[in-house]
């Protein structure tokens, strides 16, 4: 193993002498991206088996993230095609699935993401995004499955999703949007339909999967010697869900 200084020297050694190539696939070839971690084995992030990359980064501070690794550290440094070599192993595990890149937020890095998007396609491997939705970029948006998780906990202000949903509607794109549903934050029945209404103005015949709140990351955050900011707060129980959803489904069910 060498360590992440001599493993970026490596990396950009490796793009210099690929930098002849004019052409927009070699160059994806050698894209530098900065991940944590990947999971092959997911059966909730995008539709069947996953292999899951989680990027190193975001933009956001949730308090009841459950990733939190991945919002402190740099992350290690991988080129694009290395990456996808060994995403390429597990093929005939999730082939009625896909690979998942997600966060942290994919969205940051946004020339990785597309490369890694692009030569994953050449291997007719299908990719989803998991997006916070808080990164309205039209080349993402475009290239490949969605899924955009909803951080309402904290406000009630849902603007930066009207402009994320809006670009997909435009480009025909029904992302699966989900929520972390968190008891005393944003289970109010109000607050759910405020949600409700906006998933039904822009995709009709979408839905809503509430992610129940739990506390298993708690460990991660002692880990890193940080506080775990909803430690105080109760667990999501699954008849929560039962009623968030019936909510929902009322405001959805409505004659527009
Ligand atoms: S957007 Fe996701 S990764 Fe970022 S802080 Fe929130 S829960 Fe964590």
């Amino acid at each position: 193993m060498c360590d992440k200084n001599e493993r970026e020297a490596e990396i950009s050694a490796s793009r210099k002498n690929n930098k002849s190539a004019d052409d927009g696939v070699a160059e994806d070839r050698v894209r530098v991206g900065y991940i944590d971690s990947v999971y092959c084995g997911s059966g909730v992030d995008g539709a069947g088996l996953r292999c899951v990359v989680f990027f190193a980064g975001c933009n956001l501070r949730c308090p009841f993230c459950h990733n939190p690794e991945t919002l402190f550290q740099k992350g290690k440094a991988v080129l694009a095609e290395e990456l996808v070599q060994k995403l390429r192993r597990y093929k005939p595990y999730f082939r009625r699935g896909g690979v998942t890149l997600s966060g942290g937020e994919p969205f940051l890095q946004k020339e990785f993401c597309l490369a890694l998007a692009r030569l994953l396609r050449e291997e007719n491997i299908r990719v989803a995004f998991e997006t916070n939705g808080h990164v309205c970029d039209p080349a993402l948006i475009a290239a490949g499955e969605l899924i955009c998780d909803v951080k309402n906990q904290e406000t009630d202000d849902l603007s930066v999703y009207e402009r994320f949903f809006a670009e997909c509607v435009r480009q025909g794109k029904l992302p699966r949007v989900t929520n972390v549903l968190v008891p005393g934050k944003n289970d109010r029945e109000e607050k759910l339909r405020a949600l409700a209404r906006l998933v039904r103005q822009y995709f009709p015949r979408g839905n809503i999967r509430f992610l129940p709140f739990v506390k298993l990351c708690e460990d991660k955050y002692a880990a890193l010697g940080r506080p775990f900011p909803y430690a105080d707060v109760r667990e999501c129980e699954k008849e929560d869900v039962l009623r968030a959803e019936q909510i929902v489904n009322e405001v959805f069910s409505q004659k527009i």
